[in-house]
């Protein structure tokens, strides 16, 4: 990967936290299903490890795997890019999201294509890929039923796993009783999710056979042998990369490791900690166009090797991000995403990674507000991570980077100066609280403290507490040990 580092860009929901945060809320439904959906996952998790513990062995190798895979990288990629020229296909490297749309667009121009069918794809969310063919008059079909079902609803994915999780059955039968006006099929009878998961199949069948090309995203790429290798739990991928006559994968750089071997120690881990399987029900391997060796397949091969800011993070504190293998856990055990879901972040990657990742990626120029806003410190996801990403220590960097950057001003600095003094000392801890206890009525409602005075009011835009009590542990205990008080009250 040669040139210079380069910020990467990507889709982002510009409302203000708070702002998007309550319309979350205010979704009972999105609330329910999503807090079942992630405590079923969370379950799964927990489960398959306990029963099945030579997992941890493989877990172990797939992190030294993919760490050594990361700092190899350009030699790694350089090495996946000949092995996929020497079996027909192309290699295109975009620097940025739009470079890597203008790829695809150009490829799709140049094959003449009206119609596309896609696997989910984080990636092409990231670079909004659809809106962009779509552009060109370009079909665009999602081929996995949650995305099928997120396009239908012309929503965005709310978890890397389950980009339909926010929806629950009954809002699904109306979407494809919807659909099925346009389309001519059969709508599905009721809201059990069989029938429902039969009419998508019915449905998605016959566009397999009309698509002229294909777009996948990419679990990993395996150097070696210049494979792309895709998991999925409904098949869809097999027909994706087989039935139309060009087929385009769209990958991230960090994807890559080096050989089968690693490829081994690490391809259980998304369903591990995703879903709670042993292993995803489909493995699908690309490595070349039809032709010479292979009866089938397309009879061209793109892969588009996306950076957007990726390498930029290697040599940094925060490389071991590139080491995500988007399998949802630490999705599926933070209090923040529970409540509010994925949509609520404002950018692709929710949950603690997309708290991280999104700034990091855009070089803090996109949500660089939400490592504080959106995380608890309850260090849930760091325990959850297959790969070992420290989240919490990352989002507390973010943080200090962005009080370094944004309480810039002589009077803010002043005032935390003052204040961390002032808390630093037994006295003047104790007298603010008294201080507060006397002031506070002005600022309850509902017995909880909802807004404060002067820098304070900020802290309470996006939180409430309990008022400071009548009596506090230091008063007690004085009162009790010290002034020959009652020590068993
Ligand atoms: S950060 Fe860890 S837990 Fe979260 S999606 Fe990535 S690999 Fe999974």
């Amino acid at each position: 990967m040669g040139g210079g580092k380069m910020a990467g860009i990507l889709p982002v929901d510009t409302r203000p936290w708070p702002e998007r945060r309550d319309e979350a809320l205010a979704n009972q439904t999105m609330r329910t299903t999503i807090s079942l959906t992630t405590r079923r996952l969370q379950a799964g998790q927990l489960k398959v490890f306990s029963d099945y513990p030579e997992a941890e062995e493989a877990r172990q190798r797939a992190i030294l795997d993919k760490r050594a895979a990361i700092k190899d990288m350009d030699h790694l990629l350089e090495q996946f890019s000949q092995a996929v020229h020497e079996h027909g296909g192309h290699v295109h490297l975009a620097r940025t999201a739009p470079d890597a749309v203008k790829l695809v667009r150009a490829i799709a121009e140049d094959s003449k294509v009206r119609r596309v069918v896609k696997t989910k794809s984080m990636v092409t969310e990231e670079i909004e890929l659809n809106r962009g063919l779509i552009e060109d008059g370009i079909e665009v079909l999602e081929t996995d039923l949650g995305e099928y079902i997120i396009q239908r609803a012309g929503e965005k994915p709310s978890h890397i796993l389950a980009p339909a999780a926010h929806k629950n059955r009954e809002e699904v039968l109306r979407l494809f009783e919807r659909d099925a006006s346009q389309s001519g099929i059969e709508p599905p009878p009721d809201d059990d999710a069989k029938t429902l998961t039969q009419y998508a199949r019915r449905r998605l069948r016959q566009e397999f056979l009309r698509a002229d090309m294909g777009i996948t995203g990419g679990n990993f790429l395996v150097a070696e042998t210049g494979s792309v290798v895709l998991i999925t739990n409904e098949g869809n991928a097999d027909l994706v990369t087989t039935l139309p006559r060009v087929l385009v994968s769209v990958v991230g750089v960090e994807k890559i490791i080096a050989d089968w071997q690693a490829l081994q120690n690490i391809i259980q881990q998304p369903a591990l900690n995703g879903v709670g399987q042993r292993l995803s029900s489909y493995t699908t391997i690309v490595s070349g166009p039809t032709g010479g060796d292979a009866a089938e397949g397309p009879q061209k091969w793109h892969v588009v090797l996306l950076d957007n800011g990726r390498t930029g993070l290697r040599g940094t504190e925060y490389e071991d991000v590139l080491s995500c293998i988007r399998c949802g856990a630490c999705l599926n055990v933070c209090p923040v995403f529970r409540q509010v879901g994925g949509n609520a972040y404002g950018s692709v990657y929710s949950g603690p990674i997309g708290v991280v990742e999104t700034p990091l990626l855009t070089e803090g120029t996109i949500l660089a507000e939400m490592p504080m806003m959106a995380c608890t410190m309850c260090h849930a996801c760091v325990d959850a991570c297959p790969m070992d990403i420290d989240l919490p220590a990352h989002i507390l960097s973010l943080r200090e980077e962005n009080v370094e950057k944004h309480a810039g001003s002589f009077s803010t600095r002043q005032t935390y100066r003052w204040w961390a003094r002032w808390w630093a000392t037994p006295t003047g801890y104790q007298r603010s609280l008294r201080m507060a206890r006397a002031g506070q009525r002005f600022y309850m409602r509902d017995g909880m403290l909802r807004t404060a005075p002067g820098l304070a009011k900020g802290w309470f835009q996006s939180r409430n507490m309990p008022p400071v009590a009548k009596e506090t542990f230091h008063e007690w205990w004085k009162r009790t040990h010290e002034e020959g008080g009652d020590r068993h009250e």
